[in-house]
């Protein structure tokens, strides 16, 4: 299926295919608004854009860069110039900084890169900001000189209405809330773990007054309220009904806002150091789960930006860092980790309940989504040896993922993948994996050092980026991204400084967290089990459009 609009006036990273091969061609607007592909693959451009004049982006504001970049992604002839500014100064007038992401010296080589200053306190706002504007902006664009309250989608004389359905283990969520609250011809439902969520967070959720906002408390884990969302998107029955919109990762808008970061903290890491020029390496450590803030840093590597590598940084759900260890996927890991992993025995279905609950719970996932993203792209490169045209690639790569991807859905897992794609995998990745103690560890060795307070995801990174320093020395400089304000995560926090000589916890924490034990609560719970959620979406979205 091709959009018959794209021909002419797109380049080809404008365009976009989905990496189970079911789909090309599509514009931008389509791939925002229906997030997954319907082969059940994620969308990606057909092409990654090289940014030949990237250099000449280093004195740029961060909306002026954001602008240059995702102008490579997005035609002018989908959102005129003046448009996407507009999108993109909305986006991030609502953070806290002035820089949006400022850069912290640690100590040494060591950067931080804050990405906690907007409204939701974790990195997500990055994104989900621009989001919420992108699609009440082709909403509004779409509803032009439409009356009415808005239409299912079995109804489809009128408005165009979305359903966002998103899941989230604890900071997605919040970030939703904050980018689509209040917005018009939108409803958004939520669905996070019951009781796995930190009380800061679902505070934050759940004291949304907005009416076209509906919380879920799913009786089970975040792979179930993602497993969920899925079901959601492959079932006829709630496309004929309703017109869903995702939020989570899988929206390839979101890869895309995030790649802004790594070229903004790379240039402000030439400003800060004497010694790192434009042009220098530098390595990007990142606490990552559903694989979409490094997925972001991969492309920005791959459009012409200095990386030495991109360090995975996982808790102990560390498929991850056993992939790169061993070339295989697996839900679990083929040697048993029980004791340690808290992982059912065989026989009983990985997933039921396979991810560990640990003190970095927004990494708390047995499989990451968006490394479906990182398989197409080595898989594809892989069969480019074979000499033949940019179809034919593409086609072979679709198909490599597909297999990949159903075996992980029947085994479990799949692999060793051949020693050609884990080598080429490892020339732009390395991994890590960090423990629970040694989390608590490094919160408490940097507060000591520097009196910086860091909060356990922010943690498993730089455990993580002291290890690659160790190993590759202090001549590459190395940036650290901090992914949410400690003050969300308050007991992992607390945990590790409790009785830090002159640790205040009060002194960490923004007045709105204060004010949010006062406001009013709005959540329901639901069993887990995907039909049930459709209908009370259905009927939530029934109110809002009039059934
Ligand atoms: C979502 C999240 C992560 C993981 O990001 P991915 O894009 O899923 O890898 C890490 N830290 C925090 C605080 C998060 O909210």
């Amino acid at each position: 299926m091709a959009d018959n609009t794209t021909e002419q006036t797109h380049t080809e990273s404008q365009i976009f295919l989905s990496t189970r091969g079911g789909d090309y061609g599509l514009s931008f607007e389509t791939v925002v608004l229906k997030g997954l592909a319907a082969d059940g693959g994620l969308f990606l451009p057909h092409r990654i854009p090289t940014a030949n004049d990237w250099q000449s982006w280093k004195d740029l504001s961060y909306p002026d860069l954001a602008f240059q970049i995702l102008s490579l992604y997005i035609a002018r002839s989908e959102i005129p110039a003046e448009d996407l500014k507009g999108i993109i100064d909305r986006s991030y007038s609502t953070f806290r900084a002035e820089e949006v992401t400022p850069l912290a010296h640690l100590h040494d080589n060591l950067y931080l890169l804050e990405l906690f200053h907007g409204p939701s306190y974790s990195f997500k706002d990055c994104a989900l900001q621009f989001l919420g504007n992108l699609f009440e902006y082709f909403l509004v664009r779409k509803n032009e000189g439409k009356e009415g309250k808005g239409q299912l989608a079995d109804r489809p004389a009128d408005r165009h209405h979305l359903a966002v359905v998103g899941a989230t283990s604890g900071d997605t969520g919040s970030a939703a809330i904050e980018g689509l609250r209040g917005k018009k011809d939108v409803t958004v439902v939520i669905l996070h773990p019951k009781g796995r969520i930190s009380p800061i967070q679902e505070a934050q959720m759940t004291s949304c007054p907005d009416a076209n906002v509906l919380n879920l408390a799913v009786t089970g884990t975040f792979d179930d309220c993602q497993d969920i969302v899925k079901a959601l998107f492959n079932d006829p029955e709630t496309n004929k009904k309703l017109k869903l919109g995702a939020v989570n990762s899988i929206n390839f808008a979101r890869i895309l806002a995030q790649i802004v970061y790594y070229f903004y903290s790379y240039f402000s890491l030439a400003k800060k150091s004497s010694t790192f020029k434009v042009g220098d390496k530098v390595r990007f450590v990142v606490p990552t789960g559903n694989f979409g803030d490094i997925l972001a840093g991969y492309f920005a590597y791959r459009m012409g930006l200095p990386v030495d590598k991109l360090v995975i940084a996982t808790n102990e759900n560390d498929i991850l860092d056993r992939f790169f260890k061993t070339g295989r996927y697996e839900k679990k890991p083929a040697h048993g980790h029980e004791a340690e992993g808290g992982l059912k025995k065989d026989g009983v279905e990985a997933h039921e309940d396979g991810a560990k609950e640990t003190l970095s719970p927004a990494m708390d996932i047995l499989v990451s989504s968006n490394f479906e993203r990182l398989l197409w792209f080595l898989a594809s490169e892989f069969v480019a040896t074979a000499g033949m045209d940019d179809e034919w690639n593409n086609k072979q790569a679709g198909q490599e993922v597909a297999a990949w991807l159903k075996d992980l859905k029947t085994k479990g897992g799949f692999g060793p993948v051949y020693k050609d794609v884990l080598d080429n995998a490892r020339k732009s990745f390395e991994s890590e994996r960090v423990s629970d103690p040694q989390t608590l560890e490094t919160i408490k060795a940097t507060y000591q050092k520097i009196g910086y307070v860091l909060d356990p995801h922010t943690s498993v990174g730089v455990t993580a980026a002291l290890r690659s320093i160790n190993s590759v020395g202090q001549s590459v400089p190395h940036i650290s991204l901090s992914t949410a304000h400690p003050a969300k995560f308050a007991g992992a926090v607390e945990l590790a400084l409790k009785g830090e000589q002159g640790f205040d916890f009060a002194k960490v924490l923004p007045q709105e967290f204060v004010e949010l034990e006062k406001k009013e609560k709005r959540v329901s719970t639901v069993n887990n089990d995907w039909q049930t959620v459709r209908d009370v979406v259905i009927k939530q979205v029934e109110k809002e459009v009039g059934a």
